[in-house]
């Protein structure tokens, strides 16, 4: 029986030599190895009859051999076996090359499973190299797992086996009897054995399930664990001033909801622990208000804040806001971002760190070698996903652990929120400003192109502005030409006689900043933009959007584009304009045109495409998930979050210590996030 915490060149069969190769695949003990899962299953149990074998394909086919041919060599170092087999309903030539030892294992009379691509005409049907069984084994579901150069399955298999062998769910067992009943799971051991030799198909779903909920549960532990050690440091309670002084400056009336997130914001800094909050709401719905009335509350104390925000041109749009709403009240705010001029970096920084700063904005810049601040109390970060977790971390380290706040880039339905920002209370903004307009949105294909650009004709020549979003280009390709070339060609054709500028993430900052000033002064007709205006530019007078190739882009992007319109008094309209013939792609852009809700599109969207588009592959220092799946696992996500209020009281108990050991686990490889 093997020791599940003991390294994995004691397995039977591995060794210290082939232990190096299973550590390339994360397997450093035979737990790790019985938690290495297929990644697919070759499944034995329905074999195709030789005659009706689909051509071309890769068919299972049970067959006897009945004869076989001398090897023939056929250059040197390429031997050829051939043999023949057949199932009753037709016959079979099976070729491999070089494998004597296989063709030799092989007897006539006997039985055999050939998994392989059949080739050959209505005639005669061959097979060439096809992975060979014996037909009495009892695997008839063969799990295929991930490899790396030097392992084969058979190997990887075998090992397997004989980890598993001998497993109880004494040993293995993660959760208590009742939480089992509760949710309905089968219990681990045999989740385990049927994950890796399933007996039939329907074995394989149940079992997944179990595991992939032990993994949401894990992690959910471990979010709560986090945000239970955040909030057990000290940091500076702030009094609750009057924002009276911050109120009556704003050009608007607050929303309820920004309201009520401002309280909530307020409550938490009240307290001697920090506050580490998310601020999740729509587009448009007013985070940067709420983020300023933080660096109010944390000024009115004597204390600073910084705001990071992910590009340069949303960390100027910020600047831009944070002054009109903070300046009016005597707050003094900075900026510091990477294209500042060596001396002018320094200065602001000498300036922060003198105190001279309530507030500084900026990008990545605000935490490099040589920033200081002074008193920093509160940290905002904006558009997180885009931050790695340490470069947060970095930031929060700045200070003498200030209070955290996070505006979500995109709104996320909230089960999702709790799994990836677990670790901070959540205030949802689902309420938009008073008088904001629909944003009339139309899915069109190419052929109404040039009406479109008559549409967004006219709306010019009634003194709108419009966004032209270029087409995308694929990841990691220059942007540059395509979108200059694109201009060009509008400047020419469609839209000749307007002024038309350009903006790309590539652009230096300075004429970045310059574009946008003209577009926003009305210097400019038409922005011919990639998706840097996603998270940008605030122009109220621009009404149009034309977005060419649509079905590239995410939903809940699109909804994020859209957004830089409908900003104003003008109505409001988005063309999105595909050529994609799927039938699918179309339905997914109606979506926009029938909800201007950003919950309810993100939702969509995670159906549909998966988390990944939020978020990027990386996840963002998420551990990576290797069994659930935060889009297609949502209502497992509830039972595991459910759970998780049930058992994290109970982690210290004895009949969860194995649990607690895992949730340990999961948090040691991810010190960073604590801070
Ligand atoms: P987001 O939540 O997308 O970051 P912003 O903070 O950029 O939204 O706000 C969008 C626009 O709405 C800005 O022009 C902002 O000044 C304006 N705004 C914010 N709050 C209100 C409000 N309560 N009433 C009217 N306009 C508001
Ligand atoms: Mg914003």
């Amino acid at each position: 029986m093997a020791d599940f915490d003991s390294g994995i060149q004691y397995l039977k069969g591995v060794g210290p030599k082939r232990a190096e190769l299973f550590e390339k695949l994360g397997i450093k003990t035979v737990r790790d190895l019985i938690y290495h899962l297929p990644r697919s299953y070759m499944d034995f149990t329905s074999p195709t009859a030789i005659a009706s074998a689909v051509l071309n394909e890769v068919n299972i086919i049970e067959a006897e051999v009945v004869k076989k041919e001398p090897p023939a060599l056929i250059r040197r170092g390429m031997t050829i076996y051939r043999l023949l087999a057949t199932d009753g309903s037709d016959d079979l030539t099976v070729t491999v090359f070089n494998s004597k030892y296989l063709f030799d294992s092989m007897r006539v009379g006997e039985k055999y499973i050939f998994c392989g691509r059949v080739t050959g005409n209505l005639t005669r049907r061959e097979m060439s190299s096809p992975t060979v069984m014996k037909s009495t084994v009892a695997d008839r579901i063969q799990p295929i797992y991930p490899l790396t150069a030097g392992l084969t399955q058979n190997l990887l298999r075998g090992c397997v086996k004989s980890a598993l062998s001998g497993i109880t769910n004494a040993r293995v067992e993660l959760l208590p009897e009742d939480i089992l009943h509760k949710c309905g799971l089968m219990p681990e051991a045999e989740a385990l054995l049927k994950i890796h030799f399933p007996k039939e198909r329907e074995d394989v779903f149940p079992a997944r399930r179990r595991l992939a909920f032990d993994e949401l549960l894990t992690l959910r532990l471990g979010m709560m664990r986090l945000r239970e050690r955040a909030r057990s440091s000290t940091a500076y309670a702030l009094k609750k001033p009057d924002l009276e002084g911050f109120t009556s400056a704003l050009p608007f009336k607050l929303t309820g909801a920004q309201n009520r997130a401002i309280a909530e914001c307020m409550a938490d800094m009240e307290r001697s622990v920090p506050m580490n909050r998310l601020i999740l709401g729509d587009v448009g719905s007013g985070k940067t208000a709420v983020a300023a009335a933080c660096c109010y509350i944390a000024a009115k104390n004597g204390a600073q804040s910084v705001l990071m925000a992910p590009t340069e041109i949303l960390a100027l749009q910020h600047y831009d806001s944070l002054r009109a709403f903070l300046e009016p009240s005597g707050l003094k705010v900075g900026l510091l971002i990477g294209s500042l001029t060596k001396k002018k970096k320094a200065e602001v920084s000498e300036a922060a760190s003198r105190g001279e700063y309530d507030v500084v904005v900026g990008t990545h810049a605000l935490f490099q070698e040589g920033a200081g601040y002074n008193r920093l109390g509160l940290v905002i970060t904006d558009e997180q996903h885009r931050f790695g977790v340490a470069q947060r971390s970095a930031l929060a380290k700045k200070g003498n652990n200030p209070h955290r706040l996070v505006m979500s880039a995109t709104p996320i339905p909230r089960t999702l929120a709790l799994m990836i920002y677990g670790e901070l209370d959540i205030s949802v903004l689902d309420e938009l400003p008073a008088g904001r307009r629909k944003i009339e949105t139309y899915a069109v294909t190419g052929k109404l192109r040039s009406r479109a650009c008559a549409f967004v004709r006219k709306e010019l020549d009634a003194g709108g502005q419009a966004y032209v979003v270029c087409p995308a280009v694929e990841e990691g390709a220059s942007d540059i030409k395509n979108v200059s070339d694109y201009a060009k060609e509008l400047e020419k054709g469609e839209f000749a006689g307007y002024r038309i500028g350009v903006l790309h993430g590539q652009l230096p900052a300075a004429k970045k900043e310059e574009v946008m000033r003209r577009f926003k002064d009305g210097e400019l007709d038409i922005l011919v933009c990639t998706t840097v205006v996603e998270v940008g530019v605030d122009v109220p007078n621009a009404s149009v959007m034309m977005v060419e190739n649509a079905d590239r882009f995410g939903l809940s992007q699109l909804h994020q584009l859209r957004g830089r319109v409908g900003r104003g008094a003008r109505s409001s309209y988005c063309i999105l304009i595909t050529d994609s013939a799927s039938e699918e792609g179309r339905k997914r852009l109606k979506i926009l045109s029938s909800t201007n809700d950003g919950f309810a599109i993100s939702e969509a969207d995670l159906e549909l495409r998966g988390p990944g588009d939020f978020f990027g592959s990386a996840q963002h220092g998420l551990p990576p998930l290797k069994i659930a799946d935060l889009a297609a696992d949502s209502e497992l996500i509830k039972l595991a979050q459910d759970a998780a209020e049930l058992l994290i009281k109970r982690l210290g108990s004895p009949e969860c210590e194995a649990l607690s050991k895992r949730v340990e686990n999961m948090l040691g490889g991810y010190s960073v996030f604590g801070g």
